[in-house]
């Protein structure tokens, strides 16, 4: 069943190969659509919100929300399961559990609208929208490549709703399922990946300025090479990463360099820095030894430098509670699962900053993700489908009287 339907929102795209389906795009909105009508024809409330993020609702006798869901958006030429895969769960799993009657807290499935930041420069809209951070300056300031704002792109996909700054306060408990995107599970055989920890993530961009000059006629030792520093800058970092070891990841993704000619000695040269751990002091720890090694490393090639720490996320822990139960889940199903920290961004991410959450992966084929090959197995799928049935019953019905 899972897979049937990822299949069939994955013929909701723009291009291909692979899926395309950015935030307001003609895709998107037929998508919307689709799971609004699939949604509907299960019983379900179905609304939206101002952002276009979608809601199926299952009325429980208390108003206080079980709410799980993923993002509909996708990279261009992404794969068929991340967001779709938490999407179609969600779904299948509320619908499941309703089966069981009036449920005593309500049951909803999110639909986020935008995770990815992959047509404007902003990451987990709809979640952030959700969780109260977006007011209507955000969409209008905000702007695609081709220089059309949220805002407009919004109105023409037909979302009219008013823009309010408001947090939800009724969701009592968030639940997220995602493909892994790395090759943990995979390589050790786990259904279930349970995550403790989503990342904090830092980002900086490094401006290592020497001097240009001849490459022909500056001796070694009388040139002031930015390029020379911000190697081995970039080499120690690598090294020192490796020394403290996992789960700190740190990688230079891009450089631009000045004037970037075959016989100039480089005078300028700009890179950048993404560093991640689940531990808000690991972060402040690398970032000093970086910004150290960095100034004596510039001072000794003679150069000079200067950091923009541009990002600073951090790290989120997930609900031990709803960990353990789903753990006991898997126990029962008797599912192999591991705890883990998740490397990538979520929308658990946002939501673990306003209430109760938890995130769980599924396998991911080889590790690949953001590509056409993304593939998960069916069996791998069916069984967090399984889990998140097992725990929404057991959330949303419960034995205890203290509901009215
Ligand atoms: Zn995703």
């Amino acid at each position: 069943m899972m897979q049937t339907q990822i299949d069939w929102l994955s013929t909701y795209t723009d291009d291909t190969p692979g899926v395309t389906r950015l935030l307001y795009s003609r895709s998107w909105c037929e998508a919307r659509s689709a799971l609004m009508d699939w949604m509907t024809a299960l019983g379900m409330h179905v609304y939206e919100d101002a952002v276009g993020n979608v809601f199926g609702r299952v009325e429980g006798r208390s108003p206080e929300v079980i709410l799980t869901g993923s993002h509909l958006d996708s990279v261009a030429h992404g794969g068929r399961f991340d967001g779709a895969a938490g999407v179609i769960a969600s779904i299948l799993s509320v619908a499941r559990a309703a089966e069981n009657g009036t449920p005593d807290y309500t049951l909803e499935v999110v639909v986020f609208c935008e995770e990815e930041g992959s047509r404007f420069p902003y990451a987990c809209l709809g979640s952030h929208y959700v969780a109260g951070n977006v007011g209507p300056d955000v969409l209008e300031k905000t702007v695609d490549a081709d220089g059309i704002s949220m805002e407009k792109a919004r109105k023409t996909a037909g979302i009219t709703g008013h823009i309010e700054q408001n947090a939800r306060t009724d969701i009592r408990r968030f639940m997220e399922l995602h493909i892994e995107q790395g090759g943990i599970l995979e390589h050790e055989g786990c259904a279930v990946g349970l995550v403790e920890s989503i990342v904090g993530q830092r980002r900086m961009y490094i401006d290592v300025t020497g001097t240009a000059n001849h490459a022909g006629t500056t001796p070694m030792d009388l040139r002031s090479d930015a390029m020379e520093a911000s190697a081995s800058m970039m080499s120690r970092m690598a090294a020192e990463a490796r020394r403290r070891g996992a789960p700190l990841t740190a990688t230079v993704g891009e450089m631009q360099v000045s004037p970037n000619t075959v016989n100039v000695i480089p005078g300028h040269v700009r890179f950048s820095l993404d560093f991640r751990h689940p531990e808000e002091e690991a972060l402040a720890s690398f970032q000093e030894w970086v910004e150290q090694t960095f100034s004596d490393t510039a001072a000794h090639y003679g150069a000079s430098i200067s950091f923009d720490v541009f990002m600073k996320e951090a790290p989120t822990p997930m609900d031990h509670v709803m960990t353990g139960e789903l753990e006991s889940f898997c126990q029962n199903e008797q599912l192999s699962c591991r705890r883990m920290h998740s490397g990538a961004g979520h929308d658990a991410q946002v939501l673990g900053r306003i209430t109760a959450t938890a995130l769980l992966f599924v396998p991911s084929w080889e590790g690949i993700s953001h590509s056409p090959e993304e593939y998960t197995e069916p069996e791998a799928l069916e069984a967090g489908l399984t889990l998140m049935t097992n725990a929404l019953i057991s959330w949303a019905y419960t034995t205890k009287e203290v509901l009215t």
